[in-house]
């Protein structure tokens, strides 16, 4: 599954062989969100996206895709929790048996500071605002909770709880 199609999300989806990009997996499902995949089709039709072109349509090519909305489930532990605005079909992935023991929260923030600062919002957020106001409801949604929250791009180790501090939040270590 892929939390959004920016290219530093998607490049392990294909390898490079004999000059031909092939899916990296070639028996496994790759899972975009529709309204992510229609989002960056439309952008690559206007002009070309070269991460889109060699990351993303050679798993279409080799129909190994699957366009997915946000009520898509994988069995009882995996679930899409939409979270638009960094990018517009932008997508947090929830794990656990009916609750959330984890959630893999992609690029809906990149820094810690963005948990004392939720209005923050970097140049790569397509809707700045409305990337601001996912973020804080994503915070507030897991604050004070178990869930281990798995970002992409915080410093090593990267996972930790969301907890409360003043009017914003912080992401401990566990
Ligand atoms: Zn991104």
């Amino acid at each position: 599954m892929c939390t959004h199609l920016h290219v530093d999300h998607v490049g392990w989806n294909t390898r490079l062989e004999n000059g031909r990009w092939v899916p990296t997996f070639p028996n496994a499902r790759y899972l975009f969100a529709m309204q992510e995949f229609d989002h960056w089709s439309a952008q690559n039709a206007k002009t070309e996206i070269p991460a889109f072109a060699d990351s993303v349509l050679p798993v279409v090519e080799a129909k190994r895709h699957e366009l997915v909305g946000n009520d898509h489930q994988i069995g009882d532990h995996v679930r899409i929790l939409p979270t638009p605005g960094h990018t517009p079909g932008h997508i947090a992935i929830t794990m656990g048996r009916a609750k959330d023991d984890a959630v893999f929260s992609g690029d809906l923030m990149h820094s810690p500071l963005q948990t004392l600062y939720p209005e923050l919002s970097i140049k790569f957020d397509v809707d700045p605002a409305k990337a601001a106001t996912t973020r804080r409801g994503f915070l507030e949604r897991y604050c004070d909770t178990d869930t281990l929250c798995c970002t992409a791009h915080f410093p090593s180790p990267s996972v930790g709880k969301i907890r409360r501090k003043g009017n914003a939040f912080v992401c401990a270590a566990v």
